[in-house]
Order: structure tokens, then C-alpha cells, then sequence
């Protein structure tokens, strides 16, 4: 067993954060669980928090409306994982991770912070387009307050969930694969890049200890899983014996189509515009400052894109 340390993992009942309680507890770190009081009655963030409890991770008391409440959980550990949400809500989770990195500074003894990124790297999106934009802005906003207080970083850029892309076909909407049809992004040619959640908390656990990633951006890139929308199909006719009828969405007609739908509905859309019309997610390569998470961690025995897709059979 390596060096083990004390994690902190707050958002620890999301879509995200309940993976990582668990790859941390796997992995064999004292794991620690922010409880919110403000969850209050909701049975099942409760359930799932006692539930850890049981499996040896320890729940402590804190809440962002309390500063000294968040700077004595820090106090207890070594390594902050922040999975708050936030993708849609303009400046909720800007702020919340905000206050975090004010108690981060006071507590002064965190030897890395994860804070909650978990998606496109927000570096990359200088010039997305309005107003989805607004994530990549707001992400910026915590990596600068994070840098300027000289707190020790990683950065984790996951490219697509598995569950949300990869079911769907790539279609906003679905989470489910149709046997019969499919809307294709343009020729469906751009590559993306997708990675099953709990391989995702792996290879996060994996990274906070360690020095090759301090101060440096992890990019999951999982070589098998460098897909593009169209072999994403092929992979799931293969699996159903079956071809899709297809269709096509020009870039044109997909923003028309966005510009007519809510705020919300329009900045999730805005990812697919840039995973989907312009490979923003895989037309770079990895530079300084940064890792790639497959090389670093060969050990990790991440789940293909063609494996994933069988649960739907
Ligand atoms: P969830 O929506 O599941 O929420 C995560 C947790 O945030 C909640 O369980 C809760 O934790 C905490 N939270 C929510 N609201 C508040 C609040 N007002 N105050 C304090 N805490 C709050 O998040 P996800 O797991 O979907 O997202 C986590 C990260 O992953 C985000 O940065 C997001 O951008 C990214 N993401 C990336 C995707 C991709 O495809 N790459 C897809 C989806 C998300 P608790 O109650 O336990 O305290």
C-alpha cells in the first residue's frame, strides 16, 4: 500500500460524489463525508450517508452558510474533492466554491484540492459560445481564487459520462439507445471522449496523492473510448444486429433549434455544440501542465465504450 491519505469529499450524495465516496473507501483512504444540515429530512441523502458510515467513512457536520463549520471539516483532513453541481444555475456553484476555497486558505494545512470541474477543461473554452459559456467562465473564476491563494490543485477533465452520453446515443434528451433512429451531430465524424462514472472516481481517487499530478490537469482519456458520435452507433448496431435509420442536424439548424429553447436548456446545449460541431474535447493534445489519466494509471481497468453500451441489450 502506498502513502494513504485523509479525504474530504463534499457533494458526497451526487451523481459524481457518491462514486468517489466509494472509490476512496476502495482505495483504501480515510474518507470523509461533508452532511449538510441543510439536506434536513430528504430520507434518501440520509440513507446514503449512513450507508457510507457503514462501510467506514466517517460523516462530518458542515455547512456552506457556516464558515468556521467548513474550516474545522477541513482541519480533519489532507485532500478536499469538491462534487457540487452547479452545470445549469449560474453562480451557485461558483460561490459555494468560493467560500470553500476561503476556508481552504484559513484551514491552511490541505495538501490538494479537487475542485469541481469534472467535465470539458474550462482552459480550453476561451471562446465558447453564450451562454453556456457561463460554466466555463464560472470554473475559471474558482481554478484563479484556487491559484492566487497558492492552495496545491488538480484539475480533473473527464470528458463525457458514460451514463449521460453514451446511452443516448450522444442525443440531448435520451439516456436510453433507440433500436430504430438516430440524430447525428453534422456527419457525426468529430471525435468525443467518454468515461464510465465509477472509472471517473477512480482515476480521481488515484491522482490525489499523487506528485505527478500536483498543480497539473488530469485529462481521462481512455484510447478505446475516443469515439466519435457515429462509431458510438455502429458499436450499438453491432451489439443489436440492426441498422439505425439516421438523420442529420447541420450546425446551423442545431442553433436554431437552441436559441429557441430556456436559459438552462441552452447552456447544457451549448457543450453538445462544442463536443459535437468542433471535437473540442479531443482535437488537442495534451501539453505541459497536464496528464493523461490511462498512462498514469494502466492498474485501472476502464470499461469500453462497447462493453458499456451491452447493460441496454
Ligand atoms: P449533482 O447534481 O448530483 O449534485 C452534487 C451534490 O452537490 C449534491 O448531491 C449536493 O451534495 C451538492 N449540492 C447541491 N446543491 C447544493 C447547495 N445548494 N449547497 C451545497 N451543496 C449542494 O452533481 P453532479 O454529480 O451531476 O455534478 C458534479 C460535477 O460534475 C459538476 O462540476 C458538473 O459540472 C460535472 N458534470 C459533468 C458531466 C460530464 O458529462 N462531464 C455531467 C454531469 C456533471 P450533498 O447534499 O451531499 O451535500
Amino acid at each position: 500500500m502506498g502513502i494513504k491519505s485523509k479525504v474530504l469529499i463534499i457533494g458526497g450524495t451526487g451523481y459524481i460524489g457518491k462514486r468517489l465516496v466509494k472509490a476512496s473507501l476502495q482505495q483504501g483512504h480515510e474518507t470523509y463525508v461533508l452532511q449538510r444540515p441543510e439536506i434536513g429530512v430528504d430520507i434518501e441523502k440520509i440513507e446514503m450517508l449512513f450507508s457510507f458510515k457503514m462501510q467506514g467513512a466517517h460523516l462530518v457536520i458542515g455547512s456552506f452558510d457556516d464558515h468556521r463549520s467548513l474550516v474545522e471539516a477541513l482541519k480533519k483532513v489532507d485532500v478536499v474533492i469538491c462534487a457540487v453541481s452547479g452545470v445549469h444555475i449560474r453562480s451557485h456553484q461558483i460561490l459555494l466554491q468560493l467560500k470553500l476555497v476561503d476556508a481552504i486558505k484559513e484551514a491552511g494545512n490541505i495538501k490538494r484540492f479537487l475542485p469541481s470541474e469534472f467535465g470539458t477543461d474550462p482552459a480550453r473554452m476561451a471562446d465558447a459560445i453564450e451562454p453556456g459559456r457561463v460554466t466555463f467562465d464560472d470554473k475559471m473564476v474558482v481554478r484563479k481564487a484556487i491559484e492566487d491563494a497558492g492552495i496545491p490543485f488538480t484539475y480533473v477533465s473527464a470528458n463525457c459520462f458514460a451514463g449521460y452520453m453514451v446511452g443516448g446515443l450522444c442525443q440531448p434528451g435520451y439516456i436510453l439507445p433507440s433500436r430504430e433512429s438516430v440524430t447525428l451531430f453534422g456527419d457525426g465524424n468529430k471525435k468525443s471522449i467518454f468515461v464510465d462514472e465509477d472509472d471517473i472516481a477512480a482515476y480521481t481517487i488515484k491522482t490525489i496523492d499523487d506528485p505527478r499530478t500536483l498543480n497539473k490537469t488530469l485529462y481521462l482519456r481512455p484510447p478505446a473510448n475516443i469515439l466519435s458520435q457515429r462509431e458510438v452507433v455502429e458499436l450499438w448496431e453491432n451489439l443489436i444486429g440492426k441498422q439505425l435509420h439516421k438523420t442529420s442536424l447541420s450546425e446551423q439548424e442545431f442553433l436554431n433549434i437552441m436559441k429557441e429553447q430556456d436559459y438552462a436548456e441552452q447552456v447544457g446545449l451549448t457543450h453538445y455544440y462544442h463536443i459535437y460541431y468542433h471535437g473540442c474535447l479531443a482535437n488537442f493534445e495534451i501539453g505541459k501542465d497536464a496528464e493523461e489519466a490511462s498512462i498514469l494509471y494502466p492498474e485501472i481497468k476502464y470499461i469500453k465504450v462497447e462493453d458499456y453500451l451491452k447493460r441496454y441489450l
